[in-house]
């Protein structure tokens, strides 16, 4: 019998309800990750109780209640610093375009409740006592390692196609199978996916892509994610035809993706799109060598096209694909590391390496000699942050101040004096130092601002 630890605060939220004469379970993500033996990082709770009487019952013990999704039947409660949301059994009313209930009806049941949640392994009841209900046969399957819709695949798909993108990404992050059914029902349905919004597909795919197994996932559901990167279709079984690539393109891309570590949003991306503009570019010389030149550049227009659909933010926009523009790019000298930091930052540098070192082990093994680059470059930034060099104009030794002091009249001269400084510091050719960046002022402006 498996040991179920509740937090403190939890108990007390469900013993409150409890002793008020209603039901109250640990639900959903909460209770099947007690069940695999994780500590939640948000508890969800479902009860008989209407969210009034809810609200009712946390106001009386004086704990801080927030009204955030009443009408949808959520409450969410505040204790000891923690929020726990609230949410009334409900009964979905039918589903008239793939992803929204027509209307909500609350109900007092919890067969009710269960019957609409998406798969086995998700339709977990645990009370304040660790008694279990799991009408669906959710622990069985998470033993398993099984992801199985709650009753039949088609209509639950039908009813909400995101739980296809859902059990994408329980697959990949859990590294679970999905259920025979469950799988045939994907490939029948998965069109669906092009009616449902593009933030939720996006907030799914982007944990899916951190997920242990993306790769695996990608790889046997390529379908369904060509429906929003259909260049991944032409990548499968696409030969490069260079010493340097022992695997197709769409497997070089999925070996990338493995080797990233840390996997964060960006850099997963990053990974799956990298080398996407290859398919553009691509042309076999007379030796049959193929080449594929600037595919960075068609990489960032496909990438901006796939992400913008997605209603990806701009600031990731932009990240992604300065990592996709740099990923090929391998500045070694001192100087030339000054000036990259200087247009972007030690740590967008280190996540460059990150995308850069998994691209490289994705490279045939005996053509990984660019990890030397990574290597050196990564001695290089140590060494510029150890030593505090100047990367940024406002660690310049001058002041604007100090500019105008030297002889310059305010205005815009003063900011152009202070950028070729820093030019020169950065290159290398003058130290940051005071005096003598006031002595360079002086002779190279002859403190006149001409
Ligand atoms: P996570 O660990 O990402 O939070 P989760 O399973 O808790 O995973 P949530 O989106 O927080 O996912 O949803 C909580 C619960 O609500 C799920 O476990 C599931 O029971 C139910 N649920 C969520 N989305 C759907 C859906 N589209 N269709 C049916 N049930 C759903
Ligand atoms: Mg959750």
């Amino acid at each position: 019998m498996q040991i179920i630890d509740i937090p403190d605060y939890v108990k007390r939220a469900l013993n409150l309800l409890e002793s008020s004469g209603y039901e109250a379970y640990i639900v959903g993500g909460a209770a099947r990750d007690i069940i695999l033996g994780d500590v939640p990082s948000d508890y969800d709770i479902a009860s008989s109780a209407t969210p009034d009487e809810c609200l009712g019952v946390f106001e009386k013990a004086k704990i801080k209640t927030v009204d955030t999704s009443k009408k949808h039947g959520t409450i969410v409660v505040i204790i000891e610093g923690h929020q726990i949301e609230i949410t009334t059994y409900r009964v979905d009313g039918d589903y008239a375009d793939n992803r929204h209930p027509d209307n909500v009806t609350f109900t007092r049941s919890i067969e009710e409740d269960v019957a609409r949640r998406d798969f086995t392994m998700n339709a977990i009841y645990i009370n304040s006592n660790s008694e279990l209900v799991d009408l669906f046969g959710g622990i069985k399957d998470i033993e398993a390692g099984i992801i199985r819709t709650c009753g039949e695949p088609d209509r639950r798909f039908e009813e909400d196609a995101l739980r296809i993108m859902r059990a994408l990404r329980f697959a990949a992050v859990l590294g679970f199978e999905i259920e025979e059914k469950t799988r045939a029902s994907i490939f029948k349905n998965y069109k669906l996916l092009s009616g449902i919004s593009k933030e939720r597909i996006a907030t799914e795919f982007i944990k899916l892509l951190k997920g242990k197994n993306a790769s695996g996932v990608i790889r046997e559901y390529l379908e369904v994610f060509g429906l929003f990167l259909p260049v991944l279709l032409k990548m499968k079984g696409f030969d490069q035809k260079t010493k340097y690539h022992d695997k197709d393109m769409l497997e070089h891309t999925l070996a990338v993706l493995d080797g990233i570590d840390p996997k964060t949003d960006e850099l997963c991306m990053a990974a799956l799109l990298h080398d996407v503009g290859k398919t553009e570019v691509f042309c076999v010389d007379k030796n049959g060598v193929g080449h594929m030149k600037n595919h960075n550049k068609y990489s960032m227009i496909i990438a901006e096209k796939f992400l913008s659909d997605l209603k990806f933010s701009n600031s990731f926009k932009k990240k992604v694909d300065n990592l996709i523009r740099l990923h090929d790019v391998f500045p070694q000298s001192e100087v030339q590391i000054r000036k990259f930091l200087a247009h972007s930052s030690v740590e967008f540098m280190r996540e460059l390496s990150v995308l850069q070192r998994a691209d490289i082990n994705g490279h045939a093994p005996n053509h990984r000699e660019r990890m030397a680059y990574v290597d050196l470059r990564e001695k290089i930034i140590d060494k510029i942050i150890v030593e505090e060099q100047c990367i940024n104009m406002r660690e310049l030794a001058i002041s604007g101040q100090d500019v105008i002091d030297a002889g310059i009249p305010e205005g815009p001269r003063v900011g152009e004096i202070m950028r070729h400084v820093f030019s020169k510091v950065l290159e290398g050719t003058l130290a940051n130092e005071k005096e003598e960046i006031i002595r360079y002022i002086g002779d190279r402006f002859n403190g006149k601002g001409k």
